[in-house]
This record gives structure tokens, C-alpha cells and sequence, in this order.
């Protein structure tokens, strides 16, 4: 048994590691319904006390990640996309969005960029991006997102926020 804290809304939560089905990369706080990527359970162990014993939601795997490309700025980081509305921003203490970024690029802001993952009638899922009013807007394979441009996402597509590369891996 792993116990954690939820990064984001700082939850007791405890892992039954046995009981993670094969290949899972994150899982969705049953709190705050943010997703959690696995990685974290091996490094953010705490002490327990007030930790709650959770049931853990797999979130479904498959359907791409965005990848976060380094620089002077940034750390790699990868973000699990899942069913639904995912936002990403800079992390800050007030960012609020599904996925926090850790940069130190004040070009990018704190809700940059919403993905919308949504099951097509083939039974596959498509990616709809689309820019957050953000205020230095949006590249999109070299091209600016107008507002309210909703774009489909495909395998390798470059999104840049500020000065932060990131890329679609489906
Ligand atoms: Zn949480």
C-alpha cells in the first residue's frame, strides 16, 4: 500500500499498487477528480494519519498524451489526456486548470488551452483544441488560433504556449 497526498487538492489517498491494472498512467482523485499521473506514486509517499483508503478510477488509456518539450524553462512533462475537458496553464497557486504546467515561462498563461476529448461515431475519440482567450495566444502548427478556432488534432501536431513547445502524441 502506497500512501499519497493528491497534488492538487492535497487528499489522503492510499494505492493499493497490486490492484493497478497493467500499463495504467494516471488515475483520477476521487476528490477532485483531477488525474494523477502514476509516476507521482512512487515519489510522493507521506505519512499517513489522516489518509482515507480510496477506490482509484483508472482513467482510460489510449488516448494520447501531450508532451511537454524542455527547454531552459521547462522540464519535460507529459500530460495523459482522457475522456472529457482537459485545460492547461502555467502552474501557479491560483491556476485552477486540469493540467498545471511547471515552467518558469510567464508568456504562457495560467489557462492557456482547453483539449476536448471526445468518442467519434467509429468508436475512436478525436482531440478539439482550442485557445482559452489567452492573451499571447495560441501557435498551432505555425498558425495562430483565432478565437473560438477549434482544431482536430492529429499524431505529432505542434501547439506552442508563450514560448513552450508541446506536442500531440495520439
Ligand atoms: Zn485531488
Amino acid at each position: 500500500m502506497i500512501s499519497l497526498k493528491c497534488p492538487y487538492c492535497q487528499v489522503g489517498l492510499k494505492v493499493d499498487e497490486t490492484k493497478l491494472p497493467e500499463g495504467i498512467k494516471s488515475f483520477k482523485c476521487p476528490k477532485c477528480k483531477k488525474s494523477i499521473p502514476v509516476s507521482l506514486l512512487n515519489t510522493e509517499e507521506s505519512g499517513d494519519n489522516t489518509s482515507d483508503t480510496v477506490l482509484l478510477t483508472p482513467i482510460k488509456t489510449g488516448l494520447g498524451v501531450i508532451v511537454v518539450t524542455a527547454d531552459a524553462g521547462t522540464t519535460e512533462q507529459t500530460i495523459p489526456l482522457h475522456e472529457g475537458l482537459i485545460t492547461i496553464g502555467r502552474k501557479s497557486a491560483t491556476s485552477g486548470v486540469t493540467f498545471p504546467i511547471e515552467t518558469t515561462d510567464k508568456l504562457m498563461s495560467r489557462s492557456h488551452i482547453s483539449i476536448e476529448v471526445k468518442k467519434d461515431l467509429k468508436g475512436g475519440y478525436k482531440h478539439y483544441l482550442s485557445d482559452n482567450n489567452s492573451k499571447n495566444r495560441t501557435l498551432y502548427n505555425n498558425n495562430y488560433l483565432e478565437a473560438g478556432e477549434v482544431v482536430v488534432l492529429h499524431d505529432n501536431d505542434e501547439i506552442v504556449i508563450g514560448r513552450t513547445s508541446l506536442r500531440f502524441k495520439a
